[in-house]
């Protein structure tokens, strides 16, 4: 348990925000309250990890079994603390929370830039390839046509929408 406490503390000051994965449904048993809870956070589509287990651990409940569980065990207060995120603690992490959170935003905005020039790309190669094979060199208008923005962009919604149909 105290390595992945000390693994989700260390999140605090750069939590993780990924793409959802069906392992982010990870459980996580807190021995001090006796439950089991979700280690991750996740909406299906983003995931913050250890952000279930941080929020847990923030809790006035766990806090105060936490410190009987250590009353009960004599464990070693040194490491009691360990197991409780303080509010300041909490306040860090959900304002670092949000900055990744946009920050995975941008990044997936640029990735979906990419896939749609990569698949303008691919379109724009099919077309020459299948509407016009060998035509450029007997029909120069042609690379004209395919040359020009406006006509690409029409081109291109046109053949999407065949697709869709
Ligand atoms: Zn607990």
């Amino acid at each position: 348990m105290l390595l992945q406490v000390k693994e989700a503390k260390r999140t605090i000051k750069s939590p993780q925000v990924e793409k959802y994965s069906p392992d982010h449904d990870e459980k996580f048993w807190c021995y001090c309250c006796m439950l089991e809870m979700q280690k991750h956070v996740t909406d299906c589509n983003i995931s913050v990890l250890y952000g279930g287990l941080l929020e847990h651990m923030s809790t006035p409940e766990h806090r105060t079994n936490t410190h009987k569980f250590w009353w009960d065990n004599k464990a070693d207060p040194k490491l009691r603390n360990k197991f409780i995120v303080t509010e300041e603690e909490t306040e860090r992490f959900k304002s670092e929370v949000s900055k990744a959170l946009e920050h995975f935003e941008e990044k997936e905005d640029v990735f979906i830039k990419q896939v749609k020039e990569q698949h303008r790309l691919e379109v724009l190669q099919s077309l020459s390839e299948v509407c016009f094979p060998g035509n450029l060199q007997a029909y120069p208008y042609l690379s004209i046509c395919l040359f020009d923005e406006k006509k690409i962009g029409n081109v291109i919604c046109d053949f999407s929408n065949s697709i869709a149909n």
